[in-house]
């Protein structure tokens, strides 16, 4: 006996049999109950979900040899044969494969003529909308006039490509996508019928991975029971889709969830020795958190149907809101960063591991879990930049700065764009006011002299879970932080992340006295500056000094920020590691014996000064 597929044995032969689409079969059968017969019917949907499955049946009804209606009896010779395929006056034509006007002439010629057998000739045109334009137009004067006894039936995955002069000639059906419960339920029955051993998980599988289908589920079936020698079990079906990688993606966001680091190496290795695509692996957890996270925004969001309903509405009881956000910031961080990192291995583990220590900055306070701080994980750069700015050549820059803060604006502008030249401080500091010069950057006596404002700010630190490691702080008074490099301390202690790291990188403090200061904030980065974030600034510095700060916030136009600044010594750092490229003696060798070239901006500076 020879194996007939699934979906061709269990196609269905009458209204009854179809899988969902009541909508449309209703409606079908209210007309056929009363007699309209329209000309023209239409019927929109994706692949597989009945177009011309209910078109056959329709066809069946118009010619059904004892009576149009609404349940053809399946017995006379014309249903036989139109179930067969052989029925002469349905001429099904495949529009994909027959676009041209030559075509379309030919079938239309024979229009004008009766059908042979039936009541009506019907054409059942599939996948229409793609017919040239020309065979449209020829198919439209026959849809204007059409002979009493000529029907047409189209189906098209896309109405939108069919002209407006044929849809307004048809009726229109749209055939909707079926949910799994019930392509589930129908596989069961099918199962059932062909005697075959299943477990419904590899069920659920196949429903799931049709995607509203039943052509498609059908053969999956087929697939999946050849593939299980005549059975169906999940692991099987499971091998057979690839989803194996999924559960791989769900586990791991367990061990996210439960930060069970152990674990989590164990599902790294063996990824590893699978020879996973990290980088793809790093996708689909990105695609993961996306889907947790919509859960728990709206319980009854749909589920992508690459994941499992129970693994997503797991993880959204087990992972609070604030920290899967972080998480997933972190995984794009991750993501984008993992070109930079050795090898992709490394990246993913890095990432993962950022996602385990890392908990949300809560208002005012960082709490780092595991010992490492939130604010050192995004910025490595600017940690070291910070450490530069303690470089003996950075006392360069606040003797720049002090007076910059003084100027009138253009001056500042040239110093955004300054060349190296206006790194000697001469001509500004003459304009600096006396308070302003670098003497008065001397923190480390008058950090000494405050013992009690040391404790205070470590107690409330302890009180505040904030920035623990941050060591060298305490005893941070305002009139230290005036200076560019004063100042990146003290954003660096207080621990700073997202919108409020922004809005200090973008500021300079002038200090008034030990508690007080104003903060002029760059006018391009003025609207993250809301009063909650004020407030959160000063409750910050207030908890580094260890008493009410009191700061006044207002517009800088155009000084040089220490966002600036860095960069602009950055740039600087570059061009003279560049320069010391070209000077280099072996490197002008090389040049002269191979026509060898320096490539402009991939010289990288290996020392803090370069
Ligand atoms: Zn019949």
């Amino acid at each position: 006996m020879s194996y007939q597929v699934l979906a061709r044995k269990w196609r269905p032969r009458n209204f009854e049999q179809v899988i969902g689409q009541r909508h449309v079969i209703r409606a079908l059968e209210n007309a056929l109950k009363m007699g309209r017969l329209h000309h023209a019917y239409l019927f929109t949907g994706t692949r597989g979900v009945g177009k011309t499955t209910i078109a056959r049946i329709l066809a069946k009804c118009f010619n059904c040899e004892q009576g149009a209606g609404p349940a053809p009896c399946g017995e006379c010779a014309a249903c036989r044969q139109v179930d067969a395929g052989n029925f002469i006056d349905l001429i099904e034509v495949d529009a994909a494969s027959r676009t041209g006007v030559d075509d379309m002439r030919e079938l239309l010629d024979n229009v004008q003529y009766a059908s042979s057998a039936g009541r009506f000739k019907i054409y059942l045109i599939d996948e229409v909308h793609m017919l040239s334009v020309n065979s449209f137009n020829a198919l439209l004067k026959t849809l204007e006039e059409p002979p009493e006894h000529v029907k047409f039936f189209f189906a098209t995955t896309h109405p939108r490509k069919i002209p407006v002069t044929i849809l307004s000639r048809c009726l229109q059906f749209n055939l909707t996508r079926l949910p799994h419960s019930l392509i589930h339920e129908h596989l069961a029955a099918l199962l059932d019928a062909e005697n075959i051993c299943h477990d419904e998980g590899a069920l659920g599988e196949i429903a799931v991975a049709a995607e509203g289908s039943v052509r498609d589920a059908l053969s999956l079936l087929d697939q999946a029971i050849a593939y299980g020698d005549g059975e169906l079990k999940s692991s099987e079906v499971e091998a057979m889709l690839g989803l194996a990688a999924r559960q791989q993606v769900a586990d791991i966001g367990r061990c996210i969830a439960a930060r069970d680091t152990g674990k989590l190496f164990e599902l790294v290795e063996l990824a590893y020795r699978k020879a996973v695509d990290f980088e793809a692996l790093l996708k689909d957890i990105i695609a993961l958190l996306h889907q947790v996270a919509l859960r728990q925004a709206l319980p009854g969001a749909a589920i992508s149907p690459q994941l499992k309903e129970q693994d997503v509405d797991e993880l959204a009881a087990a992972i609070a809101p604030e920290d899967l956000q972080l998480c997933y910031q972190i995984a794009l961080n991750g993501k984008r960063d993992m070109a930079f990192a050795p090898d992709d291995k490394a990246a993913f583990e890095m990432t993962m591991l950022r996602m385990m220590h890392f908990t949300p900055l809560q208002a005012g306070a960082a709490a780092p879990a595991g010992g490492a701080p939130p604010q050192r994980a995004p910025a490595p750069a600017q940690n070291k930049a910070a450490a530069q700015t303690q470089t003996p050549a950075t006392a360069q820059i606040p003797a720049q700065e002090a007076p910059a803060r003084q100027a009138p604006p253009q001056t500042q502008r040239t110093s955004a764009t300054q060349t190296p030249a206006q790194q000697t401080p001469a001509p500004q500091t003459q304009r600096a006011p006396a308070a302003q010069t670098p003497a008065q950057h001397a923190p480390a006596p008058q950090a000494q002299q405050m013992p009690a404002a040391d404790g205070a700010a470590d107690d409330d630190n302890a009180g505040n879970n904030s920035g623990d490691n941050a060591a060298p702080q305490g005893g941070f008074q305002l009139a230290d932080c005036g200076d560019a490099q004063g100042w990146v301390r003290l954003i660096e202690a207080a621990g700073f992340e997202g919108p409020l790291r922004e809005i200090c990188f973008n500021s300079l403090l002038t200090p008034q006295s030990r508690t007080e200061a104003t903060l002029a904030v760059d006018a391009r980065i003025e609207g993250l500056c809301t009063p909650p974030r004020k407030e959160e600034i000063r409750q910050a510095l207030s908890r580094l000094i260890g008493a009410e700060a009191v700061l006044r916030f207002e517009t800088a136009a155009s000084d040089e920020t220490p966002a600036q600044a860095r960069k602009r010594h950055e740039l600087e750092r570059r061009r003279k590691a560049a320069l010391s490229i070209e000077k280099n003696p072996q490197v002008h060798s090389l040049k002269e014996r191979f026509n060898a070239q320096t490539i402009p901006d991939s010289t990288q500076p290996v020392e803090p000064e370069g």
